[in-house]
């Protein structure tokens, strides 16, 4: 999976080089992209922003770069590789009087080392990228993602009042071959950028919450997070995915409950009998009906939801004890 993301503050994703997601970056299974916005803000000052229109505080972010970082950044995958001469994803560098676009990008601190073109090599071993530049024009190319990916990304704007963000949308997102994140600050893009590109991408806008941050960056951390561990490979074991709060089947609309590891006593706390018998039906269960207290205990809303077509007998018993009711009526037999 390709994934792109525009930002002021591309030193923001350095934690995408660690654990499970640097790793899968490292394999190649996930392209990173961070690009610096500002590079495509011509003025002295490269200025991002402006006084919104109808007045009020903060400050809105202007089109016109948004507008240039999103060409360049989607135009660029559909160059032909042999046609291009800095690397694979190129900014507006190469265009005289523009500023140095993403070649400007590459010396950035960005701790994650993905500032600038970073093609990953699968099958080449782990640390193999292939410098900007290093390819010549005309010669061929070890098989890259870059050269995998489709033609557009599907795009995702952060913002408190899209829709919101869920499992359901990770592991949708998660069947996308590239996604294009942008990251806005102060109160906001100008509504037009996201206007403009949704008649040429699918383009969503995505709440991680009811609550306001700062900056679309921790929000797309989170996202690329969320979407990156449910890739093929990411997790060591790919059934815990399964088993996962919210993960749509069996725990969908549900929580997980708690977990346990050794020792089996500890400062005078037991673990659950259930769990040291052994017997794969009764620890299933057991599972199930924490999942269910604690769904109903922190997460009634959620509860409220369950599908009564997949309680069993059981389950709508706990859910009785716990004094809880499913829509009685649709309940099935
Ligand atoms: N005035 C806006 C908030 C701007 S916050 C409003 O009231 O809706 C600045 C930026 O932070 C947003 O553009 C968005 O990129 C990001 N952001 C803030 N809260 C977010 C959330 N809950 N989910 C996703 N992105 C968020």
């Amino acid at each position: 999976m390709r994934l792109d993301i525009i930002s002021i503050f591309p030193e923001y994703f350095a934690p995408l080089d660690v654990s499970l997601i640097g790793k899968a970056r490292e394999r190649g299974t996930l392209d990173v992209r961070v690009h610096q916005l500002r590079d495509w803000a011509y003025d002295v000052h490269r200025t991002v922003d402006d006084t919104p229109y109808g007045g009020g505080p903060g400050m809105v972010m202007k089109p016109e770069v948004w507008g240039e970082a999103i060409d360049a950044v989607i135009g660029a995958s559909a160059i032909p590789s042999g046609a291009r001469s800095g690397g694979y994803a190129q900014g507006p560098g190469e265009d005289e009087g523009r500023g140095e676009g993403e070649a400007r990008a590459t010396p950035q601190p960005s701790a994650t080392g993905s500032v600038g073109p970073q093609p990953v090599v699968p099958g080449a071993d782990a640390q193999t990228t292939v410098e900007p530049g290093t390819v010549e024009p005309g010669t061929v190319e070890p098989a890259t993602v870059a050269s995998r990916t489709p033609a557009l990304p599907r795009m995702i704007v952060p913002t408190p009042s899209g829709r919101p963000f869920s499992q359901e949308l990770a592991q949708e997102l998660a069947q996308e071959p590239w996604l294009l994140f942008a990251c806005g600050r102060y109160e906001g893009i100008d509504s037009r950028v996201m206007e403009e590109y949704s008649g040429r991408l699918r383009v969503d806008e995505v709440s991680i919450g009811d609550y306001v941050l700062a900056g679309g960056e921790v929000a797309v951390l989170v996202m690329v997070e969320a979407v990156g561990r449910l890739l093929p490979g990411v997790l060591g074991n790919a059934q815990s995915v399964v088993d996962d709060s919210f993960a749509p089947g069996s725990m969908e609309n549900l929580v997980e409950g708690p977990v346990y590891t050794k020792p089996p006593v500890w400062r005078g706390h037991e673990v659950p009998a259930v769990l040291l018998s052994g017997h794969h039906g009764n620890v299933a269960r057991w599972r199930r009906d924490e999942a269910l207290r604690r769904t109903v205990r922190n997460r009634p809303e959620l509860a409220a939801a369950l599908d009564p077509a997949k309680l069993d007998k059981h389950d709508r018993k706990l859910l009785d004890e716990l004094s809880f009711r499913v829509r009685r009526k649709d309940v099935a037999n």
